[in-house]
């Protein structure tokens, strides 16, 4: 088998984190090279590879993932908004083979993205 992701390597507390939120599903931490004030990667417990590796038996799972999302932000009062990306794939510049929401917030974000 491949070797473990990193994210997989957090979810087993292999390597550290700043965790601000688990439950049996899911798990946030702070991204480590952060492009906003607030730059959170969710991620799903369960092993999927990216959107384009979901399936019908992940419904809940990423359902469940944005219901977190919306849990957390409003734990951290993100009262101004915040941007969710999903970066599927190499154009899309996906660099860690393990479904993840970026979770952005504190400043404005242009549109469209880079
Ligand atoms: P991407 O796969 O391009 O959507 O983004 C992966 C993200 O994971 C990047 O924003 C990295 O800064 C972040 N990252 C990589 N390794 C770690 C780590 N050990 N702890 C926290 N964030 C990480």
């Amino acid at each position: 088998m491949a070797g473990k992701t990193i994210f997989k390597r957090i979810i087993d507390r292999e390597i550290p984190a700043k965790i601000v939120y688990e439950d049996e599903h899911c798990l946030a931490f702070e991204d480590i090279h952060p492009a906003a004030p607030t730059h959170l990667i969710v991620i799903s417990k369960k092993e999927i590879v990216s959107v384009d590796h979901v399936e019908g038996e992940d419904e809940a799972v990423v359902g469940h993932l944005f219901v977190a999302m919306r849990a957390i932000a409003a734990k951290l009062g993100l009262d101004g908004g915040y941007r969710v990306v999903t970066n599927c794939g190499r154009d899309a510049g996906q660099e860690v083979m393990h479904l993840h929401f970026h979770l952005l917030a504190g400043r404005k974000f242009g549109w469209p993205p880079g």
